[in-house]
């Protein structure tokens, strides 16, 4: 049997993994080992997800988190090399933008082991962002570019990727909002614990070191929540960083109701029933759209210029704490244009089958 390994590390790729790893175990006859990097480690930033939604035990899992860029990416590379060599996968899968997605493609490049980038084409045109400089390398090592959409295989062409290599599949993440939806209104209690059955939130999510790194952006936007949070009950389900950050930074958020990071099931909930979502996650700014939810982008820029484009997502960049809070306020009850950029929902199907011609 054909082995493949899939690396994965941080909390969205284990979500987009779900239905891919699905796809792959009954379309395809390879054989997925995945090979957790430790990147995010917290059991509500990683266990859950292997847990909620039903991902195999990883076979390999490195333990490496925190440190510098270099030395995180440095780590996962060196031990990368060691199992490839060990389990000689036939192929390498990775998802989206993060150093793991970075050591993963990099090691099985130069071991010859050919590379599939799901979310490939993804770009912000920021190349300070870690994420923008992991996307462009990866996809200029890959042998094959799973984009989510046609921007996306534009953005490819426009840097001199061979069309042959490129292929529109949708959005995986999509995939997994319409796989896990009826699971989580069926078994989520997350709004009767925070009693907000039945009432109008603002559900908010930050993390983008961009923002959590900038003191002065930081306590902008926590401003702004804690504002909004006197008019409509705010939820932040807030990510390890950003509560390091608050933490240093001694920001007060008022009336914002503060909880650990949510599994997916969870958050599918309190995603779809949320008034507003204000974000600076890509998977958030998507899933909102995906529920029908207007979205703010706390950005200067996003990925997904189709949300913007179609009048779902409007960004706010964090530049002045009260225009943010009006703008979020302002958001409830808008809608946009309906279309359907990130594919039909057979995103992992498409992964799953084009991974196997690859090899065939
Ligand atoms: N998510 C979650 N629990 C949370 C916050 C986010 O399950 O408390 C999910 C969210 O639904 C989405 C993914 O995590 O599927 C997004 O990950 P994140 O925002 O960490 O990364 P990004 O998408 O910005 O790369």
């Amino acid at each position: 049997m054909t082995s493949i390994a899939t690396v994965i590390g941080a909390r969205p790729q284990f979500i987009k993994a779900a239905p891919v790893s699905l796809a792959i175990a009954a379309l395809t006859n390879l054989n997925e080992l995945i090979i957790h990097t430790g990147q995010h480690f917290d059991a509500n930033m990683s266990d859950i997800f292997f847990e909620e939604l039903g991902i195999a035990r990883p076979a390999h899992h490195l333990g490496i988190s925190g440190g510098g860029h270099g030395e995180m990416t440095g780590a996962m590379l060196a031990a990368l090399e060691k199992i490839y060599l060990r389990i000689k996968p036939e192929a390498v899968l990775v998802y989206g933008d993060t150093n793991s997605t970075l050591a993963g493609a990099l090691a099985a490049t130069k071991l010859h082991i050919p590379v599939v980038h799901v979310e490939a084409g993804l770009r912000s045109f920021n190349r300070r962002m870690p994420e923008e400089q992991n996307r462009i390398v990866v996809d200029h090592l890959s042998d094959l570019l799973l984009a989510p959409s046609r921007i996306a295989i534009n953005n490819l062409h426009r840097e001199g990727i061979e069309s042959t290599k490129m292929m529109q599949v949708g959005d995986v993440m999509y995939d997994a909002t319409l796989l896990f939806g009826q699971q989580a209104i069926g078994s989520s209690t997350i709004l009767n614990r925070l009693r907000m059955v039945g009432k109008d939130y603002v559900l908010a999510t930050i993390h983008r070191a961009e923002n959590t790194d900038d003191p002065a952006r930081l306590i902008r936007i926590m401003e702004a929540l804690r504002a909004v949070a006197d008019t409509i009950p705010v939820i932040l389900p807030i990510h390890p960083r950003t509560m390091a950050a608050i933490q240093q930074r001694g920001c007060d958020l008022g009336r914002v109701t503060i909880i650990e990071p949510v599994g997916y099931l969870d958050m599918i909930v309190l995603e779809s029933q949320a008034s507003v979502i204000a974000t600076d996650s890509g998977g958030v700014q998507k899933e909102a759209y995906f529920h029908r939810v207007p979205c703010v982008t706390l950005r200067d820029e996003t990925e997904w210029v189709e949300l913007v484009e179609t009048g779902w997502n409007v960004l706010a960049p964090p530049t002045d704490a009260a225009s943010v809070a009006a703008t979020i306020l302002n958001r409830a009850g808008s809608t946009g244009e309906d279309t359907s950029p990130y594919g039909d929902g057979k995103a992992a199907e498409k992964v799953a089958l084009s991974m196997a011609e690859l090899l065939a």
